[in-house]
């Protein structure tokens, strides 16, 4: 038997000794997807964590989405399986600055993408998904936005969203902003007969290039349902080997070498057997006060969203 059946095989024993449920980002390596309980994208974990019979969640992805099962699950344990697997996005905005900003100007409906940290969520007023932000922007009773910290989704947002002024916090994700129209180009040219399917946190730019954009699992979705056999993918790389694994008869092509995230592959499974035992991992402690603001931002989604 191969190391890596072997030390699944420890995973899955211990999964059910100890009563730990494991979530995987879909940005995981296959052979964490292979063992988690549930695969997707963020939100859509959290949602899983809160209907999961255990008390004890292991999340293997970075540090917000572990911040946010343990929002929508506070009574329950959650594991991040890799202490350093941070979110550059997530970081590059702190809650001091959504203050400042709500101070002068009180009229703003301040929303947060939710690749924000906790913090960050206890002073937004509603927090949106990739898939989500469109139609949760559209229903805000204000038609003064702040949407923070991506750029580019936040751009995306305003080319769906015309009747509202939409102030954007100039962040984003450094892997999928990277990518150009170069970029788009070249693969076009390569594969001609492939569709161009893209994360709107790339630039706008090449957004508009795209046959479709759409969150992880919508671009998973759409390769599903298409009868194209072969696909551009314009987000993590993780997802066009997932899909090419799926379906084998179709051909994935990485819209870029840049589409890879250190922070989505620092997770090993010897980092989620660690966690599991003990001997690693990090257990996400937060305040009630935090949970409990934070948790409104979360709620304001689920209903805006519904
Ligand atoms: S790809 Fe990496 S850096 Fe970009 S939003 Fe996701 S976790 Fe953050």
């Amino acid at each position: 038997m191969d190391r890596v059946r072997e030390l699944q095989d420890k995973i899955i024993k211990l999964k059910k000794e100890k009563g730990i449920t494991i979530l995987a980002h879909s940005y995981q390596s296959k052979e964490i997807l292979e063992v988690a309980d549930y695969t997707g994208d963020s939100y859509a974990l959290s949602v899983s964590a809160t209907k999961a019979p255990h008390d004890t969640i292991l999340m293997c992805g970075v540090h917000f989405m572990a911040e946010t099962v343990k929002l929508l699950s506070p009574h329950k344990k959650v594991i991040l399986a890799n202490p350093e697997a941070g979110c550059n996005m997530a970081n590059q905005i702190e809650p001091e600055f959504v203050e400042y900003f709500k101070k002068h100007n009180p009229g703003y409906t301040v929303v947060c993408y939710i690749n924000t940290t906790a913090a960050t969520k206890t002073v937004c007023d509603v927090c949106v998904t990739s898939s989500s932000a469109v139609r949760i922007v559209e229903r805000i009773e204000n038609d003064n936005i702040l949407f923070l910290p991506d750029r580019n989704l936040g751009a995306y947002v305003q080319s769906k969203v015309k009747s509202k002024n939409i102030q954007l916090f100039q962040g984003c994700c450094p892997i999928h902003a990277v990518v150009d129209v170069n970029d788009v180009k070249k693969a076009r040219e390569l594969h001609k007969d492939a569709l161009l399917l893209v994360h709107p946190e790339c630039d706008p730019k090449v957004v508009e290039m795209a046959d479709y954009v759409g969150s992880t699992s919508g671009i998973m979705e759409y390769a599903r349902k298409s009868d194209a056999k072969e696909f551009i993918i314009g987000t993590e790389l993780n997802i066009a080997e997932v899909l090419a694994f799926e379906m084998p008869e179709k051909n994935f092509y990485l819209l870029s070498q840049k589409l890879i995230c250190p922070n989505m592959r620092i997770t090993s499974l010897v980092d989620v057997y660690k966690a599991m035992t003990g001997e690693g991992g990090l257990v996400i402690e937060m305040d009630e006060d935090t949970i409990k603001k934070a948790r409104r931002c979360i709620d304001e989604m689920i209903r805006l969203g519904g």
